[in-house]
């Protein structure tokens, strides 16, 4: 589960940047493409505007020629013009306007319908662009030259648009494929560099498993030996029978410790349903948690209730689950003083049940709260054998809780109490 959810981020992080980096390569790319191509446009009507300029001053001066459309050959003086109409493409347009900005004629199959504005040399209004260029009476004395009028050539740009939304398609495949592929490439590589990492991970895993297994028997034989020399309290020395308390109650320190390294060793969150798992009433196994745990309460003083209203079942491990709860309500009176109270309380809301184990007991401060859940962490590192806790109670309650695909969520106030919640799948029996 661990190396999964590893894997899955790793692989979101890598196609966030690769996305990332494709997405502005190809914006970059494009604006370039259209930012060129629009140049070009220009230069092709400032070319056939300066063509159309020559022809300004014949139609000004032809009455007949005013406000109308020009005709094909505007040769009037044979003088060999090129027929510039020629030059055009269809969906190209010519305006001739005098100096005031009155419309003199035009040329043209597309007739743009654009306000004349000389200020602006070069516009984009839709998908028509127009350039204006000024025409000035040919003269050697800069000072005699005077403005004779203005060309128009406006050109529709949806060639160009349709040009540049093909490309956008094609970037945008092809961006896709990268992404795709690279989506691929990253699963394998995010595999491989994970596997001797997984590896040596289940390793230690092994190995923390074995060792514990393996401190067992010899912790067995202490434990059983300790407990025979105490039955003999007599053959020893008033100091020696203290030495050897602390002995028995460090065996059973190590004890614990080792069976829960054991469990959690054990406890794989990868696991998926077993045909260990079986339906559990989780009000009878609540009861018994409480029952087992109901004498501790009393000897501390603590009220230990459990609050259920219906029966709930859920699908697991029964010792697993039973483990879970023991272990938050253990610690939950372990950390609550004489006259507090511990309520085990069940909620089901719909697919789903939550247990709530409440306590008044001394609380959790807010900046350890994310930290209870690391293993050996606990908030006093110097607690005494006999209040016992290896460290591992809460890593081990999430463990399991994982396992069932649960979770532990945990809420606490100093000096108010804590709350811990386990969200678990409810099953219909
Ligand atoms: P331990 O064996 O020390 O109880 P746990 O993993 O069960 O180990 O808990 C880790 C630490 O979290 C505890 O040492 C304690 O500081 C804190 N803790 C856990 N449960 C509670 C609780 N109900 N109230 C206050 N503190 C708690």
């Amino acid at each position: 589960m661990m190396f999964w959810t590893l894997r899955w981020r790793l692989l979101i992080s890598y196609l966030s940047v690769i996305v990332a980096i494709l997405g502005i390569s190809i914006i970059t790319v494009y604006e370039f493409f259209a930012y060129r191509l629009y140049q070009k446009l220009d230069n092709q009507m400032i070319t056939l505007a300066d063509a159309a300029a020559h022809s300004l001053l014949i139609i000004k001066d032809d009455p007949k020629a005013v406000g109308r459309r020009i005709p094909r050959n505007l040769d009037y003086d044979e003088d060999l013009d090129i027929p510039w109409q020629d030059l055009q493409k269809n969906h190209q347009a010519v305006e001739w306007f005098d100096a005031n900005g009155q419309l003199l004629g035009n040329a043209g199959r597309y007739i743009p319908q654009l306000p004349f504005d000389a200020n602006v040399k070069t516009s984009q209004n839709k998908n028509i662009r127009s350039v204006i260029i000024p025409v000035y009476s040919a003269s050697f004395i800069p000072e005699r030259k005077r403005l004779q009028g203005y060309v128009r050539v406006s050109e529709s740009t949806e060639n160009l648009q349709e040009e540049l939304d093909t490309l956008m398609w094609g970037f945008s495949g092809g961006g896709l494929i990268a992404v795709i592929l690279s989506g691929i490439g990253s699963w394998w590589l995010t595999k491989q560099s994970l596997k001797p990492i997984e590896q040596s991970f289940q390793q230690l895993k092994q190995f923390t498993a074995d060792a514990s297994h393996e401190l067992r028997s010899p912790l067995t034989v202490v434990k059983t030996s300790v407990q025979v020399m105490s039955n003999h309290s007599e053959r020893f020395h008033p100091k020696d029978q203290k030495k050897l308390k602390a002995i028995a109650c460090a065996t059973d320190q190590m004890t614990r410790l080792v069976e829960d390294l054991l469990l959690l060793a054990r406890t794989n969150a990868t696991v998926t349903p077993t045909f260990e798992w079986i339906s559990i009433p989780l009000d009878e196994l609540l009861e018994d948690v409480v029952d087992l745990l109901q004498l501790q309460a009393e000897v501390k003083g603590i009220v230990l209730k459990l609050e259920i209203s219906e029966q709930v079942y859920v699908k697991g491990n029964p010792i697993q689950i039973k483990r879970l709860f023991s272990n938050l309500v253990e610690n939950a009176l372990q950390y609550t003083s004489i006259g507090g109270t511990v309520t085990v309380s069940v909620l089901r809301r719909e697919r789903f049940v939550f247990v709530s184990v409440n306590d008044t007991g001394i609380g959790i401060a807010p900046e350890h709260i994310s930290l209870v859940f690391n293993r050996f962490w606990r908030a006093d590192k110097a607690r005494s054998c006999r209040e016992g806790g290896s460290g591992l109670g809460l890593a081990i309650a999430q463990a399991i809780a994982q396992t069932h695909k649960g979770e532990i969520t945990v809420k606490s106030q100093v000096g108010v109490g804590s709350c811990f919640q386990v969200r678990l799948r409810a099953t219909s029996q």
